[in-house]
């Protein structure tokens, strides 16, 4: 699935799937979840929160969005305008390692394995760049 970056003073009230809404002033990202549940994933811009990169095929977003407060628990990067899907978690492994190194390498090494084609290598070559530095 694509994703547009679109910047807006105010976040507006209905999103469009397939957007990331961006407020550079409020230092706050939005969109609709990818997977079609239709809940609004709300994701603070900040040192301790997500980088937004600007990329020419579209947003970069770090790290992986979670939607564990959601019913279908979609986890997955949004990676040069391409939602990049990461693997299926239990309640249990949420509750224990929301968010944690490990959660990321393995959730990594499960999307390195799933990604092919040209933005899989991209993405791949990202990551790794990440988990390096
Ligand atoms: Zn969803």
């Amino acid at each position: 699935m694509k994703i547009d970056l679109q910047r807006m003073h105010y976040m507006p009230q209905e999103l469009k799937p397939g957007v990331l809404y961006v407020s550079e002033e409020f230092g706050a990202a939005a969109h609709l979840c990818p997977c079609g549940c239709g809940a609004k994933i709300r994701t603070p811009l900040g040192p301790t929160d997500w980088t937004l990169e600007e990329t020419d095929s579209g947003p970069t977003l770090w790290p992986s969005v979670g939607n564990w407060q959601q019913t279908c628990q979609s986890h997955y990067w949004i990676y040069e305008g391409e939602v990049i899907w990461s693997i299926e978690f239990t309640p249990g492994e949420i509750a224990s390692g929301c968010r944690s190194e490990a959660e990321r390498r393995r959730a990594y090494y499960h999307a390195l394995h799933r990604q092919r084609g040209t933005i899989g290598r991209r993405f791949r070559r990202w990551v790794k760049r990440l988990f390096q530095a």
